[in-house]
């Protein structure tokens, strides 16, 4: 019987902690302040390049009406993405790219040129100060379940839909 050599050294377990698994992350996207529809495709390029991520796949664009807040129509998507960043790093890149855009915060709820949030991450629960996954008003918006189910149909429910029915949402 051939005899296995060692040609190359066994890798050890943990080569390096910092080169974790990559796992998948859903992000919402939203904007309802200046050309909405452009703003979303820059975050999208954004997502696609920034350090530790990958975008794998993105949504069609949705308008819907403001809910819970003000000014004109929001434009949103959902983006699938696999990321070797923690969470909570994930949200860092997420707010960089947000301010890249031009992001304020004057009030809760205020208009904004982009808002990101984490949607999942993998199969993780997250209840920290900073940062709560899953996002726990996922399910009661269509501007999120609509585009998700179109990305991900495993996800979105036939009853997850019907709660979120009565709310105005368009394919752009
Ligand atoms: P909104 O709730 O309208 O998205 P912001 O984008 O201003 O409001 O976010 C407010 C805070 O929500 C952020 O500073 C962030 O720390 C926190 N947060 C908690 N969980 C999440 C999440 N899953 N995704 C994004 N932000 C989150
Ligand atoms: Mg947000």
């Amino acid at each position: 019987m051939r005899q296995l050599t060692a040609a190359r050294p066994l890798q050890p377990i943990d080569v390096n902690p910092s080169q974790r698994t990559a796992v998948i992350a859903y992000v919402a996207l939203g904007a309802n302040l200046g050309d909405a529809a452009q703003t979303l495709r820059d975050a999208l390029h954004s997502l696609a390049h920034a350090p530790g991520l990958r975008l794998l796949t993105a949504s069609s664009l949705y308008r819907t009406a403001p809910i819970d807040s003000s000014g004109p129509d929001y434009i949103n998507a959902v983006a699938e993405v696999t990321t070797t960043l923690s969470a909570p790093d994930l949200l860092t890149a997420l707010q960089a790219i947000e301010n890249g855009a031009g992001r304020e915060r004057p009030y809760r709820n205020a208009p904004r040129t982009l808002d990101l949030d984490l949607l999942l991450y993998g199969s993780a629960r997250i209840d920290s100060p900073a940062l709560t996954v899953p996002h726990p008003r996922m399910w009661e918006r269509a501007f999120v379940l609509m585009p998700l189910r179109e990305i991900a149909p495993a996800l979105v429910t036939d009853e997850m839909l019907n709660a979120v029915s009565g709310q105005a949402i368009q394919r752009v």
